[in-house]
């Protein structure tokens, strides 16, 4: 069985006064039953002083993003390598708003991921379809090219969790119907043991996509859901902690 991850993504978010409301989910993880774990990714610049702060709690400290390369002359960037050295243990790779600001490819985001994944850090690889794909009745296929050009050779359950976020849903208050929901992630768990064999089994699949305290239960019950990547909500604690009691 897979533990559910509850992921935070505080995009860009979050400045040093912020550490108050880590403490608050430090403190309210302590609560939490052993079959969640919970992650929270702050911007590049907290996560050396968070990673202090969460050490020997229950909160992993992650990042958003990294460079494939391990260090070199790639101004304004930040490595895997660099991310492990401040005390990161995921990365976020591939999401779509990277995928649209940054113009991020599978392939790179592929490397990105292997460079991740050789730091010995579990890469999180988002994947999602726009709204004019869904409604072209796409969506299954757009994340399968995805999948297929994203993962990197070595993934497993232990380094590999992948997060569809449906780009329609990401802070807009929508969401997908739980049959389309149940739909995606039976879709991408096929894919996983196509591409990874017996390991695809284990590697955790999340939601993402305006996930909230009020709609954390019923997504979270979904067939193949395990766990969310909350994007909003996961900028207090007050939001954060109920979405992770409702697993
Ligand atoms: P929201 O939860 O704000 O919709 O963001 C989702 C997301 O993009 C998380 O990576």
């Amino acid at each position: 069985t897979r533990t559910k991850l509850i992921a935070g993504n505080w995009k860009m978010n979050g400045l040093a006064a912020s550490t108050a409301e880590l403490d608050k989910i430090i403190a309210g993880a302590k609560e939490l039953p052993s079959r969640v774990e919970l992650l929270i990714c702050p911007p590049f610049t907290l996560i050396d002083r968070f990673a202090d702060r969460a050490e020997r709690s229950r909160v992993a400290v992650g990042a958003q993003d990294a460079h494939p390369k391990a260090s070199g002359a790639h101004t304004g960037c930040v490595s895997a390598a660099m991310l492990k050295d401040a005390g990161a243990t995921h990365v976020i790779v591939g999401h779509s708003e990277r995928r649209t600001d940054q113009k991020e490819t599978d392939a790179e985001v592929n490397a990105k991921a292997a460079a991740v994944i050789g730091e010995g850090l579990i890469a999180i690889v988002c994947v999602g379809e726009t709204e004019a794909e869904r409604d072209a009745g796409r969506a299954l296929d757009v994340v399968g090219t995805q999948l297929a050009g994203s993962l990197p050779a070595g993934s497993t359950a232990a380094n590999l969790v992948v997060a569809y976020e449906p780009v329609w849903a990401i802070g807009t208050g929508r969401t997908p119907s739980t049959a389309d929901v149940a739909e995606m992630h039976a879709h991408i768990r096929t894919r996983l043991r196509d591409q990874l064999g017996a390991e695809g089994e284990g590697v955790r699949i999340l939601y993402g996509g305006s996930v909230k305290a009020s709609n954390a239960a019923e997504l979270l019950a979904v067939a193949d859901v395990d766990g969310a990547l909350v994007g909003g909500a996961s900028l207090t604690a007050e939001q954060f902690l109920p979405i992770a009691q409702a697993v």
